[in-house]
């Protein structure tokens, strides 16, 4: 992993856009920053665009494609994408006396596609829930995540929010849900149990090439990803340009691949540096 200050010029001019985890990477233990804010709308006002690649659920990706500066948003480790859809033009009728002039509410609504029915859907979900049921009961260091109401594809385990499980636990919980062909990912917070087979890089390449007309190994070059641990050790072998805020240090065990930069400073503070030097970088 090299210093920001090694980042090439040609490479931070070249970018279309950057991907960035959200928990522990642009958020510091699940809060927003600030600076870390504002540092999103410099992103965008250097010209590029922004994707939330979150394992956080699809509500929550619902709640920060309305109200952060975002291009789309990636939840549930890649399994399903949020983009803004236009809605269509309102009625052409005259205005009532009474009714507000607003142009508010003709913006945009959010789309999500699920390429699952929602009985299949449910069905699928109702199984990871009754093995996520049976290893919280094996393994009491655990619980299931608060997020999980507004989950639609996986079920989630709390191991760092709230709880402290050991590791040797949750590789065992992981073996097990293996044997029963249940993926799992690993983050700071959480062990995920899904069917999908979209991972952090599978799922942004697919937003990319279906909703931005981007060519998928095109798209690897012209985007950069940011994150922190276990769950985007993926994103950090597939995309050339990738960063990790310095608290990706504690989680290079879990990752084929390291980023290849690395900020000084952990977590939203890291996420600043990061963006200010591309920012300096594209202005320069
Ligand atoms: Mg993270």
């Amino acid at each position: 992993m090299r210093p920001l200050a090694d980042i090439p010029v040609e490479t931070a001019r070249a970018l279309a856009g950057i991907v960035f985890d959200l928990d522990d990477t642009v958020l510091d233990h699940g809060a927003l920053a600030e600076a870390t804010y504002s540092a999103l709308f410099r992103l965008r006002a250097s010209g590029l665009r922004l994707i939330a690649c979150t394992g956080r659920p699809a509500g929550w990706g619902q709640v920060i494609q309305r109200q952060w500066p975002l291009d789309a948003t990636v939840v549930e480790n890649g399994a399903l994408a949020l983009i803004p859809e236009p809605l269509p033009p309102p009625p052409r009728t005259a205005p009532s006396p009474s009714s507000s002039t607003s142009t508010k509410g003709t913006g945009t609504r959010i789309g999500m596609a699920d390429p699952l029915d929602p009985a299949a859907r449910r069905d699928r979900r109702a199984a990871l829930l009754d093995l996520a049921e049976a290893l919280v009961r094996d393994f009491p260091a655990t619980a299931l995540a608060d997020d999980n109401g507004a989950r639609v594809t996986d079920v989630t385990l709390d191991i760092g929010e709230h709880r402290q499980v050991p590791s040797a636990d949750v590789e065992r919980m992981r073996a097990i849900a293996h044997e029963q062909g249940v993926r799992t990912l690993v983050s700071s917070v959480h062990l995920h149990l899904t069917r999908e087979v979209e991972d952090k890089a599978t799922g942004v390449l697919r937003l990319l090439s279906r909703h931005f007309a981007e060519d998928p190994t095109g798209a690897l070059r012209r985007y950069a990803f940011v994150g922190d641990s276990g769950n985007d050790g993926v994103a950090f072998a597939a995309f050339t340009t990738t960063f990790g805020v310095a608290n990706v240090r504690e989680h290079l065990g879990r990752m084929s691949v390291p980023p290849r930069f690395v900020a000084s400073s952990p977590m939203g503070r890291g996420f600043v540096e990061i963006a200010l030097q591309l920012v300096a970088l594209r202005a320069a």
